[in-house]
């Protein structure tokens, strides 16, 4: 018999306490996105019921959409989930994902940052919390900051205060060890940190990998098809 979503998180959140308790750290500090992209309104509203509330998307269209059903559809004294956009964001879509998300986890170049700054000012009240995508390959036509210019793109989010940097996104390539990538992203945001002490979380680990991100000091999981099944 097919495991119930309630089996589902449970599990995940079952491993996440043991990944958390094998690298000395509490699970309290692990906060878990489940990522609701390819899935209906109605997955999210079941998810509000088993008691969660931080859900990733990665394409504006459909999020948008999702998080207006949500609203709509949400029970009375429910309240609403914090939608976290994790996917690579056109800059002609930042308007509309002001409009639901309240952070962003893949601020990974320097025209989404303008573009951000500018519509954030039009909303001078209006804060985002953001990561710096960081991009890991050998590849500089992938998305996410080059290392090289962490401290320099970090200098840049820091000086616009809309945005309120709470540190590094990364993504474990396939083809790799994720160890080796967990350990750059952990140096990454010490690197930022020099520059920002409020900087101090990394959201790192998926389905596949997120133990091992715990074991580098992830404290954002982006969790998808191991909770939601696969689609
Ligand atoms: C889809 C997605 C995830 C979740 O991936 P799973 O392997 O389904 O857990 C995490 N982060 C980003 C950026 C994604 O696009």
């Amino acid at each position: 018999m097919e495991a119930s979503l309630e089996d589902r998180l449970n599990s995940i959140h079952q491993r996440i306490d043991a990944a958390a308790k094998a690298a000395n750290r509490s699970s309290e500090e692990i906060e878990l996105v489940v990522v609701t992209k390819n899935h209906g309104y109605e997955l999210a509203l079941e998810l509000l019921k088993l008691g969660e509330s931080q859900f990733g998307e990665n394409k504006d269209q459909e999020a948008s959409l999702k998080a207006a059903q949500v609203a709509e559809n949400l029970p009375s004294g429910q309240t609403a989930p914090t939608w976290h956009f994790v996917g690579q964001l056109q800059s002609n879509k930042v308007r509309s994902m002001l409009a639901y998300s309240s952070v962003l986890h893949s601020l990974d170049r320097g025209s989404l940052l303008k573009e951000l700054a500018k519509q954030l000012a039009k909303t001078p009240e209006q804060t985002l919390e953001v990561f710096i995508e960081l991009n890991l390959t050998d590849d500089p036509n992938r998305g996410g900051v080059e290392l090289q210019d962490l401290t320099q793109f970090t200098e840049q989010v820091l000086a616009v205060p809309q945005l309120k940097l709470l540190g590094v996104m990364g993504v474990a390539g396939l083809d790799v060890e994720p160890a080796a990538d967990f350990a750059r992203i952990l140096k990454a945001s010490q690197e930022v940190q020099a520059l920002s002490k409020a900087a101090t979380f990394i959201s790192a680990g998926m389905s596949g990998d997120f133990e091992e991100a715990i074991g580098f000091g992830a404290t954002h999981l982006r969790i998808g098809t191991a909770i939601t099944g696969k689609r």
